[in-house]
């Protein structure tokens, strides 16, 4: 037998526990950068700041300010807020990795494949992987090699974090355009 199948599930376990144990941003979930007594990371602050200031701005607009003046300091407003959503989705995201009931090999895949597109620009690169993957790493091994796919998707989140959120509500005002052109057509 491999020496290794009897040392690695505790040493798993145990890795797990100090991942699980590591104290994060409340939004994002970062653990391996300074957290402030707020309990945020430095990018979470700077985007919640941004959002209050862009949120005063948005308030404290002039009666006298024109249309273009007032949908520029909406959008302005949406982005802000969407930033603050991605945020917080990412922490949502680690949340169901290092807690979730069982963590689904087919998620595991996905990550997987996310990882491959960054690299090689396939998007189902590891497509079929998922059986596979279930088989040969307990639950505890796929939650931590999900965890190490997850902080470099983070880190790459927070570099573009503005960007994303403009690609977002772009994807979101589509499909809002595509079903009232739908219903318009019935
Ligand atoms: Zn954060």
């Amino acid at each position: 037998m491999d020496a290794t199948e009897k040392w690695n599930v505790p040493f798993a376990e145990e890795w797990l526990g100090q991942i699980r144990d590591a104290e994060r941003c409340k939004w994002c979930g970062e653990g391996d950068k300074p957290i402030n007594r707020a309990r945020f990371c430095a990018a979470c602050k700077r985007t919640q700041r941004y959002a209050a200031t862009v949120r005063k701005e948005t308030g404290a607009l002039p009666d006298t300010a024109t249309d273009h003046e007032r949908w520029k300091q909406n959008r302005e407003l949406q982005v802000a807020e969407m930033m603050e959503e991605l945020c917080k989705a990412d922490g949502e995201q680690l949340s169901t990795i290092l807690h979730g009931d069982l963590y689904d090999a087919a998620n595991l895949e996905r990550l997987f494949n996310r990882a491959a597109y960054a690299i090689c620009q396939q998007r189902e690169f590891y497509g079929h992987n998922a059986t596979q993957l279930g088989m040969t790493f307990s639950s505890d091994q796929r939650r931590i090699l999900a965890y190490l796919l997850w902080t470099a998707t983070l880190a790459d989140h927070k570099r573009r974090r503005m960007k994303l959120a403009i690609r977002r509500l772009h994807r979101l005002n589509l499909r809002r355009e595509e079903r009232e052109a739908g219903s318009d057509a019935i």
